[in-house]
């Protein structure tokens, strides 16, 4: 697996939730971001963004492994 660098928004996108992003991302979101660090997959970095984040979800189109739909996040 090839390491990739993550971020996540500092402040809310979408339904008021951060949102984690590789940097290689086609749709980045023009808003400030942190740099959460190199990871070898979305969940480490989402365990990491975690720590600061919440309520946080995955950019479904460069962490479609990771990304939670929004009718499966109030269960
Ligand atoms: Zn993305």
């Amino acid at each position: 697996m090839i390491d990739q660098t993550y971020l996540v928004t500092k402040m809310p996108e979408s339904e008021g939730m951060h949102f984690v992003h590789a940097d290689t991302c086609q749709v980045l979101p023009d808003i400030e971001m942190e740099t959460l660090g190199t990871y070898d997959g979305c969940a480490q970095a989402m365990e990491k963004a975690a720590q600061s984040y919440d309520p946080l979800n995955a950019c479904a189109l460069c962490c479609p492994d990771c990304f939670i739909k929004s009718d499966e996040t109030e269960a």
